[in-house]
């Protein structure tokens, strides 16, 4: 997976958006543009791919400079919105050029399966940029016809510079999807990606320059959350932050907005979303779901059915389809064409996934498939499968980001309404019936900002995803997150002897 652009091996770069790695602090003094301790990216084999400069405070304070400057004196707010999108749009077609090369990155940084790259994850978020590129122009207030002597309107104006900290499961999909609608609305940014999974944003970074872009508007940089993360929410020049990752996190990110300058936050955080099979629902279909929902992406997916609830009447039919159809999963080197299933992200996450097997087992639950690493190197483990499993044991709680299934028996549908909704997440749940009035009743029921019926992981750049509860406020995708970037301000004037 070499790329001819980015030599495997060597120092990358730094993403600041313009390209140039002076702007980067040189705190050793050694003229690289980084200091001493480096983010090592390991493969997925356990080897050292790249090296990349760690963000300290100081670069965060150099990118939030950048972002200023280009918002207050750069030409990106106060360009004609049309030529924003025309420059945007241009993005989206480097994107579609590069795509291999973005597919590669993100397989070698993060084990993603390449042909899911290729086909689904990098094809969608280009079009996710023309999507707010066409968006771009039609950002438009109100007019006010108010009570008393006076009339107005809203302008809806860029918030500034955004601060956007994004996590590692989809490195490219989240750069997208956090920059697509701050650049439409004319805003410029500073991205801090996740430390396990820096190179494909680093690269999107370069395309968005490439396109014209200007410079200061997207600032890229890589570093570790407790530093570069944290000096992004505390930044007092930051005019807003969105995040997306862990709710422990989210929690942190609101504490250092309300202790720094009162910036809005939205926090895209976790999940333990519910699958709802029903009695009538087509077996085959429902294991399917049942699947793809839990494992898809090796289960690193924060709207992942872990929960899957089946009605009594099919469970057992439904529990032994399931098996057959995970026996047929490939494990494996995720560039292979027939590989369903990376390895997982790094080590920690490894662990941390095998050890709630380990609870699992603990807890009483039945392992009927899976359960143990896998493959001679990496952190591959098998597709797992869990059956009588209880409301309150761990792996039924908490979100545990890797290919583990929970299977669940229920009797009524209050019953399971009741139960789905038996968690302090709220990100998404999938229904799957035939019978249209149990499905949008229960769509109505569940506390979870997106239900898929008959489907799961239907992602969309125009539908709008966001969590309720604990999963976080503000969304995503949609022309609703425009909202994110913009401020409304009113203008208002007197109206003299108007009987109208
Ligand atoms: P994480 O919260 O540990 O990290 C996410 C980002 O926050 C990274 O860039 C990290 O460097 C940064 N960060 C860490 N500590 C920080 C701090 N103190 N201050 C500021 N930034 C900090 O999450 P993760 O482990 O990388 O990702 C997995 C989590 O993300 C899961 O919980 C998953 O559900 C969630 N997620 C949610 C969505 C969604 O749309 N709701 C999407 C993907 C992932």
């Amino acid at each position: 997976a070499e790329n001819p652009r980015i030599p495997v091996g060597s120092p990358i770069p730094i993403g600041d958006g313009d390209g140039d790695v002076n702007r980067f602090s040189d705190r050793d003094g050694d003229g690289d543009g980084d200091e001493n301790h480096k983010v090592r990216i390991r493969l997925y084999t356990e080897e050292v791919i790249a090296k990349i400069a760690e963000g300290a405070k100081e670069d965060v304070d150099l990118a939030v400079k950048a972002a200023r400057q280009a918002f207050d004196h750069g030409s990106w707010p106060r360009m004609p919105a049309c030529e924003r999108g025309k420059i945007m749009n241009k993005f989206a077609d480097l994107i579609d050029e590069n795509l291999e090369e973005l597919a590669a990155l993100e397989t070698i940084d993060t084990g993603k399966v390449f042909s899911f790259e290729t086909n689904v994850d990098i094809p969608s978020i280009s079009k996710e940029v023309r999507y707010f590129a066409g968006a771009a122009d039609k950002i438009h207030g109100r007019t006010l016809k108010l009570s008393t002597e006076s009339q107005g309107y809203t302008l809806l104006e860029p918030i500034g510079v955004v601060g956007h900290i994004i996590p590692w499961n989809f490195p490219s999909a989240m750069f997208t999807l956090k920059c697509s609608p701050a650049l439409a609305a004319g805003c410029t940014m500073v991205v801090k990606p996740a430390e396990q999974a820096p190179l494909s944003p680093l690269y999107l970074a370069h395309l968005a320059k490439l396109a014209g872009i200007p410079n200061g508007v997207i600032n890229v940089v890589p570093g570790f959350g407790a530093v570069a993360g944290a000096a992004v929410a505390s930044h007092m020049d930051i005019d807003c932050v969105s995040f997306t990752g862990s709710t422990e996190v989210g929690r942190l990110i609101m504490h250092a907005a309300a202790a720094s300058n009162l910036k809005p936050v939205s926090l895209e955080l976790g999940g333990k979303s519910p699958l709802v099979i029903f009695d009538d629902a087509n077996i085959d279909q429902a294991a399917d779901l049942a699947l793809f929902g839990s494992i898809a992406n090796k289960g690193e997916i924060c709207v992942c059915s872990s929960r899957v609830f089946v009605q009594e009447g099919i469970y057992n039919e439904v529990v032994k389809k399931v098996v057959e159809k995970a026996k047929t999963w490939v494990v494996g080197d995720p560039f292979n064409p027939s590989t369903t299933q990376g390895p997982q992200v790094d080590k920690k996450q490894y662990e941390r996934v095998l050890s709630y097997i380990d609870h699992g087992k603990r807890e009483g639950a039945s392992l009927i498939f899976g359960g143990k690493p896998c493959g001679e190197k990496g952190y591959y483990i098998e597709p797992t499968i869990f059956v009588n499993v209880t409301d309150d044991m761990l792996i039924a709680k908490d979100e545990i980001f890797g290919p583990v299934m929970a299977l669940m028996k229920f009797k009524t549908v209050e019953e399971v309404i009741t139960r789905a909704n038996a968690t302090p997440y709220g990100l998404a749940a999938g229904i799957v019936t035939n019978d249209l009035n149990i499905a949008n009743r229960v769509s109505r029921s569940i506390r979870a900002g997106v239900i898929w019926i008959n489907c799961y992981h239907s992602f969309d750049w125009g539908c709008p995803i966001g969590g309720y509860k604990m999963s976080g406020f503000g969304v995503d995708h949609g022309i609703e997150a425009l909202g994110k970037y913009l401020q409304t301000k009113s203008v208002v004037m007197p109206i003299y002897n108007s009987p109208w």
